[in-house]
């Protein structure tokens, strides 16, 4: 690894650690995640290409999220995910499988309910609700939407938007959100557009 990679990633851990990206108007449950969060760094030797790696990995109240291989010239080039608490399948493999279980539900409830939660739009559930990109497309881990200002931040927000999915792609839960909605705008007898309106406010 370069220098400038490991200066790098310190530099994130400790803007990371100093919870300089939990601002102050950040939302409470969302800060109560954070707080739950931890990352760890450690050297793998002798792995990818037979070379020293540095992994990440991301812990919530110890129970392993998410690891991945730092590259080499990084921060040029995205984290490949070596393993999540998902499934045991590839992170793209996943992503594409949760892509698809999506097409069976009104994602646009999970946009909306998502960007109420987090303060902010995801990357892959869209108002659009035409699930014409795959997630795999759309991920951090894919290069083409990959720049050096992003960081260990953006995928931690990919694990919590691929968390929340999941979650909610479940019909229990999904019923769930689907009655909120649908009370909330018989109860205030509003059109369904206002609640494009209200999310487009907050982000
Ligand atoms: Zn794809």
């Amino acid at each position: 690894m370069s220098r400038m990679s490991i200066k790098r990633i310190n530099k994130e851990l400790e803007y990371f650690l100093e919870r300089k990206y939990v601002l102050d108007d950040i939302l409470e449950n969302l800060r109560n995640i954070y707080n739950n969060i931890k990352i760890d760094t450690f050297i793998i030797t002798r792995g990818y290409n037979d070379e020293d790696n540095l992994h990440i990995e991301i812990t919530k109240n110890n129970k392993s999220l998410i690891e991945c291989r730092v590259p080499n010239d990084y921060p040029f080039k995205p984290f490949t995910i070596i393993k999540h608490n998902f499934s045991e399948l590839g992170w793209n493999n996943y992503l594409n499988k949760l892509h698809n279980n999506t097409k069976t539900i009104d994602s646009k409830i999970l946009y909306f309910f998502y960007t109420i939660q987090f303060g902010k739009k995801g990357i892959f559930l869209t108002y659009e609700n035409k699930n014409f990109k795959c997630y795999c497309c759309s991920s951090y881990s894919c290069p083409i939407n990959w720049h050096p200002g992003l960081g260990i931040k953006n995928l931690v927000e990919e694990y919590l938007e691929t968390e929340f999915i999941c979650k909610y792609v479940k019909k229990y839960n999904n019923k769930m959100l689907m009655n909120i909605y649908n009370h909330f705008l018989e109860y205030y007898k509003l059109p369904e557009e206002i609640f494009e309106l209200i999310v487009n406010k907050i982000v």
